[in-house]
């Protein structure tokens, strides 16, 4: 534990997790010489699921460097890293200990975005022999019981109408008669392309940072990872000018097509016109306001070059789907993280952990996953997802994959999307139907088949796409759950037929 100065003995301990490192919080705007900041890495975040070991590092690396720069704008700050002897190695034991260390009269603390660590907390500060008090993260656009609120009486939760309450809200992509820009609110049909090689794919910004220190810690610490990490070239940002750089370069270089292949999957990119800024999002280094009005100003300066649809696609990626899962996460939790629609009970096959499978496009999109901690979203639904599901694997290992696996792998983002939109276990709150494909689909939006041992077109026999047959098993398994809903019907009259 570094020592904080003893000149002015701190009161206040303030505690950030290693998901909210945000350098513009207002906590952070004057100096306070009574205040200490305390940071911590714990086996109780490193152990509760396997992590990709990218993902664990990126974490440390990112927190070491908050701790840094916190310093270097004059806060007093502790840091525990893992392998120290003083680390008690959970929330609880740490803080109890800062606290009497340094005689502590009050404790604060960020509103966690995972509910177990909110539980964890407010059961901590309860029982706190000082005051204590919690204050916001000052990241979201809306607070946690936003979209109850909104959805208050309703019996569907769509992301739509919420998506055009939050443009309303914050003015985003209006005209002056706060009409939706371009004449629609969704441009949805003019995107989601399959990539056509129209477009050179950029290069993905990839940083070079070193973290052999942290790969050795982790490594002699005896902590269980999977994945590849290069300890002198980790490619996330790990520091908010990091960040910023990302960002300038998705809306220079991606994001004029982002829209247009938000859907495509191809062998030739793991990232395609993604922004993977998801991780710089998701540990608050960058605000979701700050990446939105940087992609609007782009786009206008450059209306000819940038069309409405594709900032429309990415504007409704963030001012949308972010905050309405984070607003689904807190309006289904604590039950959600236990909902099994299909009462699906199977493993998760072992292929996940190594790629080794014949499936070409789920070779691709675990392969990448296990090597950069990153698959893009139609890969995550689309191809891991959709196999999973349609496979009856039990959506605990499911979650469990997802969320070790992803380096932007948060539960409040995680669970909604992998429970909750990709399997279906909450019986359709988050999804209408169930994100389900057979090979057609995949052939269509991507170039994995040309290179598979198995044919798309085949439903039976030696050579036959897996997801063939998977698909139409599945619906005819889940005949009683699934019949009745509207969207979902027809898919039975062209089963019956075959
Ligand atoms: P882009 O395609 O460039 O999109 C821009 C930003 O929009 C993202 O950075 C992200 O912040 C936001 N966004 C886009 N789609 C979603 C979405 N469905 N939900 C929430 N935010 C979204 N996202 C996570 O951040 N963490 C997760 O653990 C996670 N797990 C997922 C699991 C499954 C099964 C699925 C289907 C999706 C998951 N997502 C998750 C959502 C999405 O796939 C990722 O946010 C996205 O792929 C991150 O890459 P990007 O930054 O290049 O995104
Ligand atoms: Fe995937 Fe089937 Fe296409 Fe092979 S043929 S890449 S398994 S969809």
């Amino acid at each position: 534990m570094k020592k904080a100065a003893k000149k002015h003995p701190p009161t206040t301990l303030r505690l950030i997790l290693g998901d909210q490192l945000n350098e513009q919080h207002s906590w952070f705007r004057r100096k306070e010489p009574d205040v200490l900041y305390a940071l911590m890495e714990i086996r109780q975040e490193t152990d509760y699921v396997k992590h990709h070991i990218q993902k664990v590092t990126a974490f440390f690396a990112t927190m070491r460097a908050f701790a840094e720069r916190l310093e270097k704008m004059g806060h007093r700050v502790v840091y525990l890293e893992l392998d120290n002897p003083a680390n008690g190695q959970t929330l609880p034991a740490n803080i109890q200990a800062l606290i009497k260390e340094h005689r502590c009269t009050r404790f604060e603390y960020l509103l966690p975005d995972e509910y177990r660590l909110d539980q964890q907390l407010r059961e901590l500060a309860d029982g706190l022999p000082v005051k204590t008090a919690a204050v916001d993260t000052e990241h979201f656009l809306t607070n946690r019981q936003d979209l109850e609120r909104f959805f208050d009486g309703k019996k569907r939760f769509m992301m739509e109408p919420f998506y055009r309450m939050m443009r309303k809200q914050h003015q985003i992509l209006l005209d002056d008669e706060h009409k939706p820009l371009g004449g629609k609110w969704n441009f949805d049909q003019r995107n989601r392309n399959a990539y056509d090689g129209k477009a050179a794919i950029p290069k993905p910004l990839l940083f070079k940072n070193s973290v052999s220190d942290i790969v050795h810690m982790i490594r002699t610490e005896g902590i269980s990872t999977f994945g590849h990490v290069d300890p002198e070239r980790l490619i996330w940002p790990i520091n908010r000018p990091q960040a910023v750089k990302l960002l300038q370069h998705f809306v220079n270089s991606q994001l004029k097509c982002f829209g247009t292949y938000q859907d495509a999957m191809t062998a030739q990119s793991w990232s395609l016109f993604h922004s993977r800024l998801s991780f710089a999002l998701n540990t608050k280094m960058i605000h979701p306001m700050e990446v939105i009005r940087e992609a609007i100003h782009v786009w206008e300066r450059n209306t000819k070059a940038i069309r409405i649809e594709q900032i429309e696609g990415f504007v409704r990626q963030i001012l949308g789907w972010r905050e309405y899962m984070r607003g689904m996460y807190w309006m289904l939790m604590p039950d959600f993280a236990s909902m099994n629609f299909f009462e699906l009970h199977g493993p998760l096959p072992d292929y996940y952990w190594t790629g080794a499978t014949r499936m070409k496009c789920m070779h691709e999109a675990i392969h990448q996953s296990l090597t950069q901690a990153y698959a893009h979203h139609i890969q995550r639904l689309m191809v891991t997802g959709n196999f999973a599901l349609l496979a009856g694997v039990d959506p605990d290992a499911v979650d469990a994959w997802y969320l070790g696996v992803y380096i932007d792998a948060v539960q409040w983002v995680e669970l909604p999307n992998t429970r909750g939109m990709s399997q279906f276990s909450d019986g359709g709150k988050v999804a209408t139907k169930p994100y389900v494909a057979s090979g057609r689909y995949i052939h269509a939006m991507s170039d994995y088949c040309g290179e598979c041992a198995y044919d798309f077109r085949e439903k039976t026999g030696a050579k036959a796409c897996p997801f063939n047959s998977l698909y139409w098993a599945f619906f005819e398994r889940h005949r009683n759950k699934l019949a009745s809903i509207p969207r979902i019907g027809m898919m039975y009259r062209t089963w019956d037929k075959m």
